[in-house]
């Protein structure tokens, strides 16, 4: 059933009773751990904070202050509605890879305190969900350069879910009802409070709680709560947060390639020069240009360097080679200095808004350049083409402020660990020190990797939902 605490006059009726759980976040989390656990019979509210459509008064609690590296205003890269960002994304689809786990080398800040086969399990599962096939690399031996396979979904979870969610027997699904305060003792959450845009409020008890309210507002609430009551529901702890990361995306340069190598279009490193060159995961993404814009490529080729000039417009005239755009997305180092922190302004609500100060680092730089170096030099061994890299690669020049800047990725402040020192959750993204609080979504995320968050984070909650379950039943 779905409940509007701005309109229904007889909410309280509904709202009897505990909850076994209640998922805070109507997004690709939230929603992939109620329809999971809707087959158990168990009692589910789900709650959302905004309405079915976009409105303005909930975005507008989105906004918050910019620090550190530029960024796109806090209200623009993110939906505050039924379905969360996914009313938005792109689709673009790929799991961790397995370096990605395996960083420990780095140190503990990098260190998952779970196995990748752990999350790895799930994958097919949330390809089901996501409606994409589950075939993310090509067959073949690669040395140091990999082509690698991405599937775009076309699911946006509030058009998937949104009749399945208001004929459920088990879920209750509550619109315009904001988090605003928690009620219990000793470590354990007994409710929590909704408020919605007119004012009005309700209580929800449960059993058990997950935030999954997004990659910057599981931080704010947990900073939030952590400043009003201290250690009364969570240990108190200052890495809440901490480490907040995006994949930074920038354009390299531009390339003329091999037709047989741009069709593939999506390319890594493999894990040995990962590993070798003390370098992160980044992906190369070569996008097509106009005919405009390779005549253009070429003219300059021919004035600079005439003899390779030459051999490309012979392949171009024959159609075997293309003019390229080369970008990267790639994977932030997890730093201290990254991090969501309250700003003094506040929301209707009365709680404060955030502050982001998003920093890359020189690991964060030297991942970019040599990720870029061993891909030239492969395609000049191989005579895949010739790139012309852009100026602040060459010449180590600040990042270009008009560019694309980050995928709108929103990972860590929440991370996983094996103990408090190094995170905020443990290995079943239960809150430390907490007995009930757990979280779901990006913010848990240890390292990033370099592909796109969303089927790491149904892949979590579909794990998280398994551990509740066996809590419960
Ligand atoms: C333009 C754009 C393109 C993207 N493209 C891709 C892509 O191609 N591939 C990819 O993998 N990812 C992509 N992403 C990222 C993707 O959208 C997110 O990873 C994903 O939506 C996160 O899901 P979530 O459930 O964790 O959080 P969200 O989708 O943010 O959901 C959180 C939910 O919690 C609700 N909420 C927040 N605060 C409260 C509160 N106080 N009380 C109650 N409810 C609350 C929100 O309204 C929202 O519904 C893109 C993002 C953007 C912005």
């Amino acid at each position: 059933m779905i409940y509007d605490l701005n309109k229904s006059e007889n909410i309280g009726q509904k709202n009897n009773g505990e909850y076994d759980i209640c998922i805070i976040g109507s997004g690709a989390a939230g929603i992939t751990i109620a329809q999971r656990l809707n087959k158990y019979n168990l009692k589910i509210a789900l709650i959302e904070g905004g309405s079915h459509e976009f409105s303005r008064q909930s975005q507008d609690i989105y906004k918050g202050k910019l620090m550190g590296d530029p960024y796109y205003p806090l209200d623009v890269v993110r939906l505050r509605y039924l379905g969360g960002s996914t009313n938005h994304w792109g689709g673009m689809s790929r799991p961790f890879d397995e370096i990605d786990f395996q960083r420990d080398y780095f140190g503990e800040e990098y260190k998952w305190p779970i196995k990748y086969k752990e999350l790895n399990k799930y994958l097919s599962e949330a390809c089901k969900i996501l409606e994409i096939k589950n075939n993310f690399d090509y067959n073949g031996k690669y040395q140091n350069v990999k082509p690698i396979k991405f599937q775009f979904s076309t699911v946006q979870f509030k058009t998937k879910y949104e009749d399945f969610l208001s004929s459920s027997k088990n879920i209750n699904l509550f619109l315009n009802s904001n988090l605003s305060d928690l009620n219990g003792e000793n470590r354990t959450v007994k409710s929590i409070v909704l408020e919605s845009f007119n004012k009005k409020k309700i209580n929800i008890s449960a059993k058990k709680f997950v935030f999954a309210m997004g990659g910057i507002e599981n931080s704010r609430y947990l900073l939030w709560f952590q400043k009003k009551y201290n250690n009364k529901f969570f240990d108190s702890n200052d890495l809440i947060g901490k480490y907040w990361m995006e994949h930074p995306v920038f354009t390299l340069g531009k390339a003329f390639v091999k037709k047989t190598v741009f069709i593939k279009q999506y390319y890594s490193l493999t894990k040995n020069p990962q590993i070798k060159k003390k370098i992160l995961n980044c992906g190369i993404r070569m996008h097509g240009v106009s005919s405009h814009v390779s005549k253009q490529m070429l003219k300059n080729l021919l004035c600079t360097a005439p003899k390779i000039g030459e051999k490309i417009s012979t392949l171009l005239n024959k159609n075997l080679i293309c003019g390229v755009k080369l970008r990267a997305a790639w994977e932030q180092s997890p730093s201290k200095n990254s991090y969501v922190n309250l700003s003094n302004e506040s929301d209707m609500f009365g709680i404060p808004k955030i502050k982001l100060n998003w920093t890359k680092n020189d690991l964060d730089r030297k991942t970019v350049k040599e990720t870029v170096n061993t891909f030239n030099d492969w395609f000049l061994e191989n005579e895949y083409g010739r790139i012309q890299l852009s100026n602040w690669l060459l010449y180590d020049k600040s990042y270009p402020a008009e560019d694309e800047l980050g995928g709108l990725h929103h990972m860590g402040g929440t991370r996983m660990a094996s103990n408090k020192n190094f995170g905020v959750i443990d290995e079943n993204c239960k809150v430390f020190g907490s007995n009930n609080i757990y979280i779901a979504g990006s913010s848990i995320f240890v390292t990033g990797g370099h592909n796109n968050p969303t089927l790491p984070i149904v892949q979590f909650s579909l794990r998280l939902s398994d551990h509740i379950l066996s809590k419960l039943i």
